[in-house]
């Protein structure tokens, strides 16, 4: 994933970074895992996997 996007996406629940891992992006405060589709990430709260 480019870069400079990844660095302006903020996870929608605390806006905290969020890290690539996979076809990932986690958010590094919750650790919401937020699915990226066609190279396109999927910044919504329903559609994150929570962390248990
Ligand atoms: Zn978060």
């Amino acid at each position: 994933m480019d870069k400079e996007l990844l660095e302006i996406l903020a996870c929608p629940v605390d806006h905290a970074p969020v890290r690539e891992e996979g076809d990932r992006l986690i958010c590094q405060e919750c650790g919401r895992r937020y699915p990226v589709r066609g190279g396109i990430p999927v910044m919504l709260v329903e559609e994150a996997e929570q962390p248990r």
